[in-house]
């Protein structure tokens, strides 16, 4: 059975999920960027239910959760200066940073690895999750594996309600994409993953920061095992299109009405766009990152089997994770205004 809790202003309503949390149970909580399915970090019975739970592969290590510094001592094995800087710049915030691992963090959480993800989240009701158990809490995003990650507990429910003992209902998620991971254990620090921290951000603390060379190349292995994986995809087959060739949008549109089938689209701004199903995402980029998930599972939910989505038109700031996110969910294909694709990851 799973235990359903909206939390408003009364925050305490949490603390009960806590202590079971604690205890070896699962609990779904909100954080500023997606849903999570918190567990303790130190219980490896309770991780392993993680992974079943969500069906996620073995090898994919997970993010442990602090809401406090003072919990540093059993996650890893030191903080060097430069990671000192991050957290003092972003914690709490969406940033997580691998540094090498404690011996305390049972191996299952990092697949093997001897690093560790660790990030304080934002959100003040993962936070007091996290402070009430009195344990770092290992939590990969609230979704079946391969689905779009969940910004809204509606979509918890859909995937884990029976499979999980808690969901704490916390709203709309802030960011709606998943942090950005920074790797602080080699020479120059290294984005393996874009999210709610910009490159240009790290930047003005850190001076030098590179983005992971198989975020640009798809024939390199990927640092960070989860980003291996084809993520996020809808049911319906996801072709992506430049925001400015909205006469390519209307073509693909005619052309697979014409097909059959349930044709969607999203777009980044009002546009007037003939299909059956129309999601305006947002004419800003941070609004399009804070619905993309959502609109993706409406897409699933209303049948579309054909779905055209424009990329956002800006760059920098959140940009580059919501085209990551966009291009895993399309197998990393955009069509271009000369109806041939063309390859990107970040
Ligand atoms: P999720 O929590 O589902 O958003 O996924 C967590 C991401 O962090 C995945 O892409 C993992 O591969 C990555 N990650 C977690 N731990 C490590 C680690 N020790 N080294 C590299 N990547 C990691
Ligand atoms: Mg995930």
């Amino acid at each position: 059975m799973t235990k359903i809790v909206r939390v408003t202003d009364d925050i305490s309503v949490v603390d009960e999920a806590a202590e079971a949390l604690a205890k070896g149970k699962l609990v779904a909580m909100p954080t500023e960027t997606v849903y999570g399915l918190g567990a303790n970090a130190l219980d490896e019975e309770a991780i392993s239910h993680i992974f079943l739970a969500k069906g996620r592969p073995q090898d994919n290590p997970l993010i442990v959760h602090i809401s406090h510094k003072d919990m540093l001592e059993c996650v890893v094995k030191s903080v060097p200066e430069a990671a000192e800087k991050l957290m003092d710049a972003f914690w709490p915030g969406p940033l997580t940073i691998i540094l090498e691992k404690s011996d305390k963090i049972p191996t299952c959480v990092t697949a093997g690895l001897n690093t560790v993800a660790v990030r304080m989240p934002r959100h003040p009701v993962a936070l007091r999750l996290i402070e009430k158990s009195g344990v770092p809490v290992a939590a990969p995003s609230a979704n079946i594996s391969g689905r779009p990650s969940t910004t809204r507990a509606s979509h918890v429910i859909e995937d884990l309600s029976g499979k999980v003992d808690y969901i704490l209902d916390g709203g709309a998620c802030e960011v709606g994409l998943e942090s950005t991971v920074i790797d602080m254990t080699g020479e120059v620090p290294q984005i393996l993953r874009p999210g709610g921290i910009s490159l240009e951000a790290l930047r003005q603390v850190l001076g030098q920061v590179t983005y992971e060379p198989a975020l640009k190349d798809s024939r390199t292995v990927p640092k960070s095992p989860g980003m291996k994986y084809r993520h996020y995809a809808p049911k319906g087959e996801l072709v992506l299109v430049d925001a400015e060739c909205s006469e390519r949008v209307q073509a693909l549109l005619a052309d697979s009405k014409c097909a059959g089938g349930k044709v969607g689209v999203l777009c980044c701004g009002e546009r007037g766009y003939d299909a059956d199903f129309v999601i305006d995402c947002g004419d800003d980029a941070e609004a399009y990152a804070q619905n993309l998930f959502d609109a993706l599972r409406q897409m699933d939910e209303l049948g579309a089997t054909f779905i055209v989505a424009e990329l956002p038109k800006d760059s920098g700031g959140i940009v580059p994770a919501l085209k990551n996110r966009m291009l895993k969910a399309a197998g990393g294909r955009v069509m271009t205004e000369a109806e041939e694709y063309r390859t990107e990851l970040v």
